[in-house]
């Protein structure tokens, strides 16, 4: 078992001696003073087994042991050191991070990271775990070379920086400078919160400000967004008119954008198939076609369910005013008059798709978490199954129930109680894959369907999110509290129908809150009969 905080703390420890060192290299005390804390990584890595730290620290204490009264050009050769040496510790920490919450090394998945400049690392250490729980790396410098490094080689989501009580003085100046420099996004902490040392924070582009104590919850809050964009998916446009030279100027004119794709048809005929598999945010649709008119068009799309909210929007040489209302009565939402103006044709593209994606998103989302809704959720669940049964692999499927939630809401009132539902979404969101489903299904409750995972990849799993989550400290007026959840798993094909997939979970819940709660119970997997 790796001890990552003990090495964490000790590896800071290193940094300060040898910054320590770095400020007056003439004083052999100080060079004295940095070994011991090079013996410690040392006898740790060996204590833990841990041969690349071993090997990444060595040099140091060899350079350390041959050199009684080091001068520049060791110190030079420290400085190049320590690098190899805190890559080693850093992945240490993010290796046993990702190992603890059970998600395996991909790209996607790795802990986004916020990098802390403190004045003094001890007052923070409880934070460190605190951040970690809500799925963030969480490093803490005294060291402003150091922390930038980090925070620009690894591309930290945010930067946090504790301002003197002077505010932005002459010290921390030069650093709020890189960061910028180097784009990065940094809150300000302070022990003040007064109008001046805001306006200096906002003028120094801070994007937020925080007063010590610093709030997890509203770090997290801040932070959460600039970690997890949302990938900006291109808008995608079908345009559907039966002229070549129509299609090939507009083709033209929005390749001009690169977050909107195009695709064109020149044959109603087509319509239906071209919307199930491109799905486009929005078709354009010519109003006078062969055979044909854009009306009838719109009006055997509206016939079908899943195209009843697409907007459609009409391209026409008709500036009569009368077959414009009658077109709109008929399922269209604007109009682009022939000649079409690039602008406008652009302009109208995204602004009809983003209503459409808001549209979209308020149908399947639940509006307190953002996880899907209730009946998203199902369907999900549906189309996950029908599709482990063509590909014969499994699917687990879990639902989770927040212990005596009612006494979280009775104790600390309702808004409190908003903020763990939250925190629990958003836990589940991040400690799960991209393509596993996370929903709520109502109050307190939620729903994972993880497909192609094994029951015991799935116990595993729930478990770890399970015992992170207990662990995290809930903010009220007074001070902060625990809660746990209690979790029933169901895998298919054990139980080949979503009914009975649901109906096993909800028991194999129930058993949990039977057996004391802040546990998770697995539906038996081979059953009588
Ligand atoms: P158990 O351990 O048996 O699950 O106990 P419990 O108190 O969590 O279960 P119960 O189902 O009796 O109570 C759930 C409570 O959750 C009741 C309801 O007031 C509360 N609740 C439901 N939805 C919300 C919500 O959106 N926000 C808040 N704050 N509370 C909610
Ligand atoms: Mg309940
Ligand atoms: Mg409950």
């Amino acid at each position: 078992m790796i001890n990552r905080l003990e090495i964490h703390t000790t590896w800071n420890g290193l940094v300060q001696a040898w910054k320590a060192v770095w400020q007056a290299s003439d004083q052999p005390e100080r060079w004295r003073a940095f070994t011991p804390h090079c013996d410690r990584l040392l006898a740790l890595a060996r204590q833990q087994g841990l041969n690349d730290l071993e090997a990444a620290v060595m040099p140091l204490l060899d350079l350390l042991a041959r050199n009684p009264s080091p001068g520049e050009a060791e110190k030079a050769a420290l400085d190049r050191l320590l690098p190899g040496v805190f890559a080693v510790v850093r992945d240490i920490w993010t290796d046993s991070a990702r190992r603890n919450i059970g998600l395996r090394s991909t790209e996607e998945e790795t802990m986004p990271l916020v990098v802390m400049f403190a004045r003094s690392a001890d007052s923070v250490r409880e934070l460190l775990l605190q951040m970690e729980h809500y799925g963030y790396l969480f490093r803490v410098f005294t060291d402003f070379r150091l922390g930038l490094q980090t925070a620009v080689t690894q591309r930290a989501a945010a930067v946090v920086i504790e301002l003197p009580e002077t505010g932005v003085d002459a010290n921390v100046a030069p650093l709020i400078e890189e960061v910028n420099r180097y784009g990065l996004k940094w809150f300000a902490l302070s022990e003040r919160g007064d109008f001046p040392l805001r306006l200096q924070a906002v003028r120094h582009s801070a994007q937020g400000f925080f007063v010590t104590p610093l709030p997890i919850n509203a770090l997290v809050d801040a932070v959460d967004p600039l970690a997890y964009k949302a990938k900006d998916e291109p808008y995608r446009v079908l345009v559907l008119d039966d002229s070549a030279t129509v299609l090939a100027t507009i083709e033209k004119t929005l390749a001009q954008f690169p977050n909107i794709h195009v695709r064109t048809l020149r044959h109603p005929a087509m319509v239906l198939e071209s919307l199930l598999d491109f799905s486009p945010d929005v078709l354009l649709l010519d109003f006078h076609m062969d055979g044909c008119n854009g009306l009838e068009v719109a009006k055997i799309i509206r016939q079908n369910k899943a195209f009843e909210s697409i907007p459609i929007v009409y391209l026409t040489s008709e500036t009569s005013e009368a077959v414009q209302i009658e077109a709109m009565r008929h399922g269209g939402d604007d109009f682009l008059t022939k000649p079409i103006s690039q602008t406008q044709l652009a302009n109208t593209v995204v602004s009809k798709s983003e209503r459409y994606r808001g549209l979209r998103r308020l149908m399947v989302e639940d509006s307190l978490t953002g996880l899907y809704n209730h009946v998203k959720t199902k369907a999900l669940l549906q189309q996950a199954i029908l599709l482990a049964d063509r590909e014969k692999l499994p699917v687990s499927y879990a639902i989770i129930d927040i212990d005596h939630f009612k006494r979280v809401n009775d104790t600390y009132g309702h808004t409190v109680g908003d903020k763990v539902i939250k925190t629990l979404a958003r836990f589940l969101k991040q400690r799960l894959r991209r393509a596993d489903v996370v929903g709520r299904y109502g109050g307190e409750e939620f729903v994972v369907v993880l497909y192609n995972s094994t029951p015991s990849a799935a116990m595993e799993k729930i478990e770890h999110i399970r015992d992170a989550f207990g662990r995290v400290a809930h903010p009220y007026d007074d001070g902060v509290f625990h809660t746990t959840f209690s979790a029933g798993v169901a895998h298919y094909p054990a139980y080949p129908t979503m009914m009975e997939l649901m109906v096993a979970a909800d028991d194999a819940l129930y058993a949990s809150k039977r057996a004391g709660r802040n546990c998770v119970t697995l539906a038996e997997l081979s059953r009588a009969g």
